[in-house]
């Protein structure tokens, strides 16, 4: 692989700093944090505390609690899941939502009978319609809220200050799935009840890291349960937070390339590494805009360094294998485990072909990337 264009799905590589710390967390400290009064014990469990911290505070968040999960999957089953419901409730989500939403909500609408109501945004235009939103919230009233703070398929950014204040008025529950966007879009206590967050993608940590901010305004009910090293005696589980809701042994190694990835996004700063992919996106819009065959989705004021897009005349598929054959460029195909944008952007057949850029990419790949695309479209 000489291009890699797929960081939607996860980042790589990752940063230096992360491999050495994840290497050297095996070396001399993988050992189970919490569980023993030991030395190297007591610093796993301080390691693990610095962490939930260093992400608190990338994430904009100055109160609150992060809980770790392993995955931004199981983090969000475990709030949604967690809050209590009623038949009737609305719930409001984007119409864009990835399955890891998409699949929890519809399994609440089945078993409970709750209302799933898309948040009104311009086909168009790709813009949110917030006085069409003000409207419908006045006619149902919102429970709750679930929204990407950036779609995995095209990078489009949801409003979510503005939608929030809207929303709080009739005193509903806020929760952002933040994994294509935190820590690139810092947001505020005010703005959000519940921030999911994902380590191995924006956050350039490892697999099997990941979880969730809260504000500690809604208490979650716990899906998960088993051992937390504290409260051993009692066979429910502890109402302690963050240990109500962490079962089984802490992942120290991915935690150790987290708190190592953290401090490198500190370092090089997320502005400046959203500012990166914007540049290089902007790029790639404009030769892509060049070529007669593309039709790209994109609102243009309004995106991450995420992009879809097809070729007249061939599948997504097709784009993708082609790229990946002839020119050793790896990008997504298909529907991204999110068939609820295809629908939106009437791509539900074939779905699309996806560009995720990271920090790592460069001007040099956009250029070789539109040499491809242009000798595809020529050749076939
Ligand atoms: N939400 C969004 C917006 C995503 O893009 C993804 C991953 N593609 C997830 C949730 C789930 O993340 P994971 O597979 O790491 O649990």
């Amino acid at each position: 692989m000489r291009i890699y264009f797929d960081n939607a799905a996860t980042t790589f590589p990752k940063p230096q700093s992360v491999i050495d710390a994840v290497t050297n967390c095996m070396q001399s400290y993988a050992i189970n944090a919490g569980r023993g009064s030991y030395s190297e014990a007591i610093e796993a469990y301080q390691l693990i505390n610095d962490c939930r911290e260093k992400v608190k505070r990338l994430l904009g968040f100055q109160h609150g609690q992060v809980v770790f999960a392993p995955s931004a999957t199981i983090a969000l089953n475990q709030i949604i899941l967690g809050l209590n419901w009623q038949k009737g409730d609305n719930v409001y989500i984007t119409p864009f939502e990835h399955n890891a939403v998409a699949r929890i909500v519809n399994q609440l609408r089945e078993s409970i009978g709750i209302e799933i109501i898309e948040i009104p945004v311009v086909r168009e235009t790709f813009e949110f319609d917030l006085e069409l939103l003000k409207e419908t919230f006045f006619k149902k009233p919102p429970k709750a809220l679930i929204m990407a703070h950036v779609s995995n398929v095209f990078g489009l950014i949801t409003p979510i200050r503005e939608i929030s204040i809207l929303a709080k008025k009739y005193d509903a529950i806020i929760i952002v799935d933040g994994a294509q966007a935190g820590p690139l879009l810092p947001l505020n206590d005010e703005d959000v009840d519940f921030y999911i967050f994902s380590g191995h993608k924006t956050f350039y940590g490892p697999f099997g890291i990941a979880g969730f901010w809260h504000n500690n305004k809604f208490s979650l009910n716990p899906i998960l349960f088993g051992g937390t090293g504290s409260h051993s005696e009692l066979l429910e589980m502890p109402l302690d937070v963050p240990y109500r809701y962490e079962v089984g042994s802490h992942n120290i190694v991915a935690i150790s390339g987290l708190s190592a990835a953290c401090d490198w996004l500190k370092e090089i700063g997320p502005k400046n590494i959203l500012l990166h992919e914007l540049n290089l996106i902007k790029k790639l819009i404009g030769l892509l805009k060049d070529l007669q065959e593309i039709t790209i989705f994109c609102n243009e004021n309004n995106h991450t360094g995420i992009l879809s897009f097809n070729v007249n005349g061939f599948t997504a598929q097709e784009v993708a294998m082609i790229l990946s054959q002839q020119y050793g460029i790896a990008v997504r195909s298909g529907l991204h485990c999110a068939p609820l944008a295809h629908g939106f952007l009437g791509t539900m057949q074939h779905g699309t072909v996806r560009v995720g850029l990271s920090y790592f990419n460069t001007e040099e790949e956009i250029e070789l990337f539109i040499n491809s695309i242009s000798e595809l479209i020529e050749g076939y």
